[in-house]
C-alpha cells in the first residue's frame, strides 16, 4: 500500500517529496505577516516522524545552522518515515537577538500553550499541536544561556528505556538524565508520547563549529538507530556516551574580576582552585575552588561578577577518568573533520 501523503496546514506533501511550508503565526502591528518556517521531508517508505527544532531560545542560533546543514544531506533522498526541520521556532526572539518573545515570555516554559492565551502561549499551541502532536520523535536543539557555554551534552528523561536507548544513539559524549521542566516543550511532548532529546552545546548568538558538527553527527546517527536512515554497518560504532551522577554549580564566593583559564571538557579534583575573583586592583583575591570533581560541562563567559553568579558547571561521574578520555576521543573525532564527515555521509 502507498504511504500517505503529510497534512501539515494547508500543505500536502506527497511521499518522497520536501517542502517549506509558512505556518501562519499572527501579524505584526507594522501589518506584515509572521509564519513559523518549517521543512518537511516526507519519506517514500513509512517510518518515523522526527521533529528537530531550533531557537525555542531565540538567541540560541547553534541549532538553525545543525538544522541547515542536516536538511542538505543527500542521504535524505533515502529517508524512510518524515523528517521535520523547524529551525527558528521563536521567530520574535531571532528577529531581536533575544531569548524571549516581545511579551518577555519564555517560550520553554509556556507549554502546551492555548489558542486564546498569550502571544507565547499561541505560538506554543501552533508548535504543539500542527507539527510535535504529528511526531513520534523529537530532538529539541539549544546552546547554554547568554555569556556561558557548554560542551555538547544530551539531556533526556532516562527512566524511559527507549529514551535512554536514543539519547546513548546521539553519539554525544556525555548524558545527563533531566526531568522535565514545568511548561517546557520536552515535557508537553512527552506528555502526548513524543520521545524528545535535548541537545545543548555552545553559547548564545555565536556559531560553534564543535557542537554544531557534534549536532549533525548526534542526529545522523540517531536517525540510523530508528531505522530512518540506512545503518551501514561498516561505519565505526558510536562510543557509548558517560552518564553524569550528578551536577552542579560552582558559585561565585564574591563580587569582583573573575580570572580563569580553565576550558570546557577539563577535568578537576575536589578543592582545585579554578579560577581567581579580585577587584580592579587585583585587591582582596578570592580563589573559586571546585566544589566537587568531575569534568567542566559547563562555565560563565563573562567575568564581571556578583556574590553567587554561577561560574563553573561541573558534572560527576562513577568514573571521572573514563568520563574525560571519552570526552577527549568526541573532542578529537570532531576536529578532524574529513573522517566524521564521511561517516554521515555514508
Ligand atoms: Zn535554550
Amino acid at each position: 500500500m502507498a504511504r500517505a501523503s503529510f497534512q501539515i496546514g494547508a500543505t500536502t506533501v506527497a511521499p518522497g517529496s520536501r517542502a517549506t511550508i509558512d505556518l501562519q503565526l499572527t501579524q505584526q502591528y507594522t501589518h506584515n505577516p509572521v509564519n513559523l518556517p518549517v521543512h518537511v521531508v516526507h519519506g517514500r517508505q513509512a517510518g518515523p516522524v522526527l521533529f528537530v527544532s531550533a531557537a525555542i531560545h531565540g538567541d540560541e542560533i547553534n541549532g538553525v545552522e545543525i538544522i541547515r546543514r542536516l536538511l542538505a544531506l543527500q542521504v535524505l533522498k533515502r529517508l524512510r518515515g518524515t523528517l521535520i526541520g523547524i529551525p527558528v521556532v521563536n521567530v520574535f526572539g531571532f528577529l531581536n537577538h533575544s531569548r524571549y518573545l516581545p511579551d518577555r515570555r519564555d517560550l520553554n516554559r509556556s507549554f502546551p500553550g492555548s489558542e486564546r492565551g498569550s502571544l507565547t502561549a499561541r505560538l506554543a499551541h501552533l508548535f504543539l499541536n500542527e507539527i510535535v502532536r504529528k511526531c513520534s520523535h523529537g530532538v529539541d536543539l539549544h546552546t547554554a544561556a547568554g555569556h556561558r557555554e557548554n560542551l555538547p551534552q544530551v539531556r533526556a528523561d532516562l527512566g524511559d528505556a527507549e529514551t535512554r536507548e536514543l539519547a546513548a544513539a546521539f553519539g554525544a559524549p556525555i548524558v545527563i538524565n533531566a526531568s522535565t521542566r514545568d511548561g517546557s516543550l520536552r515535557e508537553a511532548a512527552s506528555a502526548l508520547g513524543v520521545r524528545t532529546l535535548i541537545y545543548e552545546g555552545g553559547e548564545a548568538l555565536r556559531f560553534d563549529e564543535h557542537a554544531i558538527r557534534g549536532g549533525v553527527h548526534g542526529i545522523v546517527t540517531l536517525m540510523r538507530r530508528l531505522g530512518m536512515l540506512h545503518d551501514k554497518s561498516s561505519h565505526p560504532p558510536v562510543a557509548a556516551p558517560v552518564l553524569a551522577i550528578n551536577t552542579s554549580w560552582v558559585r561565585a564566593g564574591a563580587s569582583g574580576i573573575h580570572s580563569t583559564a580553565l576550558a570546557l571538557g577539563e577535568r578537576v579534583a575536589k578543592d582545585t582552585q579554578l579560577g581567581v575573583i579580585a577587584g580592579p586592583f587585583g585587591e582582596n583575591p578570592t580563589p573559586v575552588l571546585a566544589t566537587a570533581a568531575g569534568i567542566v560541562i559547563g562555565r560563565n563567559k563573562l567575568p564581571l561578577v556578583n556574590e553567587g553568579d554561577a561560574l563553573f558547571h561541573i558534572a560527576e561521574f562513577d568514573s571521572t577518568q573514563h568520563a574525560q578520555q571519552r570526552v577527549e576521543a568526541y573532542q578529537d573525532a570532531i576536529a578532524s573533520l574529513e573522517e566524521f564527515e564521511r561517516d554521515i555521509r555514508r
